[in-house]
């Protein structure tokens, strides 16, 4: 049995250590993950009871066009309903939109390090990849980005924030990319953490949408929300592009339960404006961290810091923490050897991460 050549340069998903398992190799009673950029206060209670309230009707397959969240959704993003694609996580739309437009005979460009499922889903598809370096300040390269396409160009991806870097694109610098890039091109911005953003120049790219249609978002109720655990993403697009697409999703992508919860999440919206403001102080008591101790980071919008040690290895660093019973990701395999990415977490598991690489740094420095 041979299976198509693309594939099999492929790796499955390197999930990030279990905690109960870390928990056993330590011998640790209490181990905090802040590794994939997870809710660290959970979604907001209310949610729970509608989840618990959907229980009773799981044996009935839920509505494949989603029509109550997909109202609901629509009327929060001011949007129609059918420029609406749901996906099962936003990973499932980023995938959707892979299977739809490209192919062999096409190329894709993105930049490098970025969100590892837009080349993923590409390679599967057999186009070409072009990945453009971000520049040194840890953002896109719009200008290379713009050189590196041509007529067989299909999908150009912007992740803003960018996971790992935490950087965005200003609207300046999007307008002036869209300008330039030609109608017949997609450009995906991926905003899984947009409602963590608190830049002034964050582009409003639901209403560019009107000016170019060929702009589409992606965005997650993974993350602010903190639903990641129910997969439930969705993609904003003009509606015919949508309805190109929409036969590409499997009918009952996305389950009742994800759905419910959806519909509720969006019901208690100070819950997440709660949830920025924690993760703004976390953020300052990280980036002041940093600073004192001289080291590298990239001015996050996202909830997530990707700390550069200069002089140690990521994985160096992930050890350490791991010992302390904290799990966060190596920037080793992220394209960033001498960093770690760590989720902003609650204000006591901040403080607590702080401390031991304070102390840690402090004993070495006095070696
Ligand atoms: C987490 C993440 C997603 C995927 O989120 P799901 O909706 O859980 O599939 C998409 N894009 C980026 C940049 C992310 O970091």
């Amino acid at each position: 049995m041979k299976a198509k050549e693309q594939i099999l340069t492929l790796k499955a998903y390197q999930p990030g250590k279990p905690i109960e398992e870390v928990k056993r190799e330590l011998g640790l009673t209490s181990v905090t993950k802040l590794a994939s950029n997870e809710n660290p206060f959970g979604c907001a209670p209310a949610v729970k009871d509608a989840v618990m309230d959907e229980l009773d009707r799981v044996s009935i397959y839920p509505d494949g066009y989603a029509a109550e969240i997909r109202d609901k959704l629509a009327h929060y993003l001011g949007v129609l309903p059918r420029q609406i694609l749901f996906g099962n996580g936003s990973d499932e739309v980023v995938e959707m939109f892979c299977r739809t437009y490209l192919s062999p005979d096409t190329n894709t460009v993105m930049a490098k390090p970025t969100f590892p499922q837009y080349r993923h889903n590409s390679v599967i598809e057999g186009a070409e990849i072009r990945e453009i370096a971000l520049d040194d300040q840890g953002h896109h390269d719009l200008d290379e980005m713009y050189e590196a396409i041509d007529e067989n160009t299909k999908i150009v991806w912007i992740c803003s924030p960018n996971n790992p870097t935490g950087t965005y694109v200003s609207k300046e610098k999007l307008v002036s990319f869209l300008e330039r890039v030609p109608k017949d091109v997609i450009v995906a911005c991926d905003e899984a953490y947009c409602e963590y953003v608190v830049a002034e120049d964050y582009p409003d790219t639901l209403a560019l949408q009107r000016d170019y249609p060929n702009l589409v978002v992606f965005r997650t109720f993974s993350k602010a929300f903190g639903l990641a655990s129910l997969r439930i993403g969705y993609g904003v697009a003009h509606e015919d592009l949508i309805s190109v697409v929409d036969p590409v999703r499997e009918p009952f992508n996305t389950s009742r339960v994800a759905q419910r919860a959806a519909i509720s999440a969006l019901d208690h919206l100070e819950y997440i404006e709660m949830c920025r403001i924690r993760n703004r102080e976390g953020m300052d008591l990280y980036e002041h961290f940093c600073e004192q101790y001289d080291l590298g980071y990239y001015p996050s919008q996202g909830n997530f810091i990707l700390i550069d040690f200069k002089t140690k290895q990521g994985d160096e660093v992930f050890q350490f923490l791991l010992q302390q019973g904290y799990i966060v990701r190596s920037g080793n395999a992220l394209g960033f050897p001498t960093s770690v990415r760590i989720t902003i977490g609650s204000e006591e598991q901040n403080k607590g991460i702080i401390d031991c690489l304070s102390n840690w740094l402090d004993a070495e420095s006095e070696k």
